[in-house]
């Protein structure tokens, strides 16, 4: 394997081949291919940017015909067909079946662009500048969004102070018995808390970087009524765990909130290409025209993608039932590891097909993670400390495949646990 090049040119702030290192070609489904053709079961996804699928055959035959027709590939924010057919398709399968009146900004191609058009146009709407986060939380590594992110390997980077953010305890934080929620409208309350009244707050309904710990559907319902009750936006941040991952389009439809700002990217566009937007109640797009902008606003290609990838998965109600049998037999599967290693202090976290193994520490999850590589399947870890073993394998896996993974995930836990033990039995 010829990787020279990269040591020599590729700059350290490199990340995943550090876990993954092979030299990777081609990918269809839920597999990936290195240059050798050594097939590889992708438990990562993209991080969640590939929730149907690599090279999904009839996404590709769109995109390229598509490419085929020399139509408009870049085309800033000016209108093109793709787009109108992208916001039509968007409108007409997601917002209104949902009755959801929200427009839609077309920002950058990355997530954090969107996070960025989000805090702005709630702090400029709002007139203040503090905004709500929570621990854990991860909402891209642009200042804006960083300074609403928890994790201080990321933070620490900014070289400047990250202003205008107020971190709080997300559900479950302080245990189990302890009301997150009432604890900040008491802050909030009292005019001697030392709090500034927020403009709004950001969250994720379930923390894909922050170690899969998904918020209950009634503190997010609670967390919507403390917003209302101080006239603060509520912004949730699904570029993780929208375009199905939960379970449903949006993650916080089972919760049945209506958040007044919505950012998407990820696994928008179906098919990997990069596309986000900000999903804005009409009332609070008090944006002048070209406020927020950038040249990669709306990637034609990807309007293409994304509108297929609607019509063919979120048509009819097939693919949550699909999604719903498959998080069940993650769950149950994790179930069935914890069962198997009742000392190991293994526990399971997340919803939907966005689950976590959680381990005590970190190094116990790379251990078995390292496992799991060495049997050819990419999975990464989550949390503070890496801790929490997390499947984002895309939505469209097929059932053997998904068992075969989970089957592995099941070996890596029983042969690192029992190498540690004969280790101590040695010792
Ligand atoms: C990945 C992610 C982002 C940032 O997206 P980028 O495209 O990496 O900038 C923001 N929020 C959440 C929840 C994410 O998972």
């Amino acid at each position: 394997m010829n990787t020279a090049v990269f040591d020599r040119r590729e700059s350290e702030v490199q990340s995943y081949a550090r876990n993954f290192p092979v030299l990777f070609h081609k990918a269809r489904g839920a597999w990936l291919y290195d240059e050798a053709g050594q097939g590889y079961l992708d438990f990562l996804a993209g991080a969640g940017t590939l929730n149907y699928g690599h090279n999904h055959p009839e996404l590709k035959a769109k995109l390229l015909a598509y490419l085929d027709d020399d139509a408009i590939v870049h085309g800033l924010d000016l209108y093109t067909v793709a787009k109108r057919h992208f916001l039509e398709t968007f409108e007409r399968l997601i917002l209104s079946p949902r009755g959801m009146d929200h427009v839609v900004q077309f920002t950058g191609p990355t997530g954090t662009n969107a996070v960025e058009a989000a805090l702005k146009i709630a702090r400029n709407v709002k007139g203040r500048s503090n905004v709500l986060c929570f621990t854990n939380g991860f909402h891209g590594v642009s200042l804006g969004s960083l300074a609403v992110t928890g994790n201080s390997h990321h933070r620490d980077a900014a070289g400047v102070a990250l202003n205008g953010a107020t971190v709080m305890p997300y559900d479950g934080y302080l245990g189990a018995d302890v009301d997150t929620i009432a604890l900040i409208d008491k802050q909030i309350s009292d005019s001697s808390s030392g709090l500034d009244l927020p403009a709004a707050v950001i969250v994720e309904t379930v923390q894909g970087e922050g170690g899969i710990n998904a918020a209950s559907s009634e503190w997010l319902r609670r967390l919507e009524a403390l917003c209302r009750k101080h006239d603060m936006l509520l912004i949730v941040d699904d570029i993780q765990a929208g375009c199905g991952r939960t379970g449903t389009f949006f993650s916080f439809e089972e919760a049945g909130i209506k958040p007044d700002i919505v950012t998407l990217s990820k696994s928008l566009s179906g098919y990997g290409l990069p596309f986000s937007v900000v999903l804005i109640k009409p009332e609070l797009d008090r944006w002048k025209p070209g406020e927020h902008n950038g040249t990669f606003r709306g990637h034609n290609p990807a309007f293409v993608t994304a509108a297929a990838a609607l019509e063919l998965f979120w048509s009819d109600d097939r693919f949550a039932t699909e999604i719903a049998d498959k998080a069940e037999r993650i769950r149950s599967a994790f179930a069935g590891i914890i069962a198997r290693h009742p000392d190991a202090g293994l526990s399971q976290c997340g919803r939907g097909m966005m689950q976590g193994l959680e381990c005590p520490d970190g190094e116990l999850a790379g251990e078995i993670t390292r496992e799991a590589f060495a049997q050819r399947l990419i999975i990464e870890t989550s949390g503070a400390d890496d801790q929490v073993i997390k499947t984002l394998c895309p939505l469209t896996i097929s059932h053997d495949d998904l068992q075969r993974g989970l089957d592995i995930v099941s070996d890596a836990v029983s042969t690192v646990l029992a190498r540690r033990n004969k280790k101590r039995a040695v010792a």
